[in-house]
């Protein structure tokens, strides 16, 4: 068994790898750059209430996933959002869509990122530039492949390969709720807009604020007012929103996800969402799957060079 790991990356994928070692008797470092777990999780508080300007809810169909939202959703940390989507585009009365349950959380998602790394060793404010110094230790890089491609180049071949994009997200705050009742917009063929939520109904305290995501070409914090009138416009709003939070992605999520569970690159493993569906659930897949690995192969015969595991 593996004697040592570091996971680099505090988000759900590096959170889930941590846990499943640390259970497993492993010694383990979690180093995370940011103050808060949770990465594309975490969102602002803004006016005392938290806001959602990363993952808009998340998915659940893998069974270990599943029994850690189960517990969520007992201590009302989590609580199932909607199963309807509406779908805006070229028509106006474009029909809206079902799907699978999208579960949303009260106090944001971030929340859930922290009640993971709660009893876990993160250390916040370490921001790894190389993998010189982390010793001995195996290694996890659990992020967008192009952030882990800045900590260990030969990383870049993926990255390139799983085409990352960013996005601009925008919360904007109305003087009131006026626009007709709705969970989530996908908004089809938009130059500005990829979606849209109504953030008051998701966090279920009923707020007139709305988050929207914006399609990469306008991925750029000049691109603010144009969401904000895009929004407007999708939604027929009498009035407009006043951005109270911004947060740019510059890898939001990657256009071509690879199709296994992680990848093992030079003898560092890459976990994440780039890994399967791009979705919360698939990071949180992929980083318990990297742990597995670990703990079936061990650190000592574990190779300085690509597996062929992508
Ligand atoms: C705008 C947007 C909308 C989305 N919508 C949805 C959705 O509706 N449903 C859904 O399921 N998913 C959605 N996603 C995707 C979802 O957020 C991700 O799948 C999930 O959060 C990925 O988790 P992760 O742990 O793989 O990566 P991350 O959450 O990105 O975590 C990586 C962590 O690594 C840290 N890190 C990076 N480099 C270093 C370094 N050098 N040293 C130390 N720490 C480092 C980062 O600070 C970060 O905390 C969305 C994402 C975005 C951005």
């Amino acid at each position: 068994m593996t004697s040592s790991v570091v996971v680099v990356g505090a988000g759900i994928a590096g959170l889930a790898c941590a846990r499943v070692l640390i259970d497993r008797g492993v010694d383990v470092r979690i180093l995370e750059r940011g103050a808060v777990p949770g990465g594309r999780l975490a969102g602002p508080s803004v006016d005392g209430r938290p806001v959602d300007l990363g993952a808009a809810y998340f998915t659940v169909s893998d069974p270990a996933f599943r029994s850690v939202v189960d517990g969520w959703q007992e201590r009302g940390l989590a609580r199932p959002w909607t199963g309807h989507f509406e779908v805006y585009g070229e028509s106006p009365h474009a029909p809206e869509v079902s799907g699978p349950v999208r579960w949303s959380a009260p106090g944001g998602l971030g929340s859930l990122a922290a009640d993971l790394a709660a009893g876990l060793p993160v250390e916040y404010g370490v921001a790894v530039g190389e993998l010189a110094g982390l010793g001995p230790a195996q290694v996890v890089l659990a992020m967008p492949a192009p952030q882990a491609a800045a900590v260990h180049p030969p990383a870049g071949a993926v990255a390139e390969e799983q085409q990352w994009r960013p996005c601009l997200a925008v919360a904007l705050r109305y003087p009131s709720r006026s626009w007709p009742d709705f969970a989530g917009a996908f908004v089809n063929d938009h130059p500005v807009l990829v979606t849209v939520c109504d953030d008051g109904d998701r966090r279920g305290d009923r707020a007139p604020v709305l988050v929207a995501h914006s399609t990469p070409a306008y991925a750029r914090e000049e691109a603010v007012a144009d969401v904000e009138v895009a929004v407007r416009e999708v939604l027929h709003l009498p009035d407009p929103g006043t951005p109270v939070a911004v947060r740019y992605w510059p890898e939001a999520r990657p256009a071509r996800p690879s199709g296994a569970p992680f990848a093992l690159v030079d003898g560092v493993f890459l976990a994440g969402d780039g890994f399967g569906r791009p979705r919360v659930e698939a990071a949180f897949a992929s980083g318990r799957a990297v742990a597995d690995r670990l703990c079936g192969t061990g650190l000592a015969k574990s190779p300085r060079s690509g597996d062929g595991a992508r």
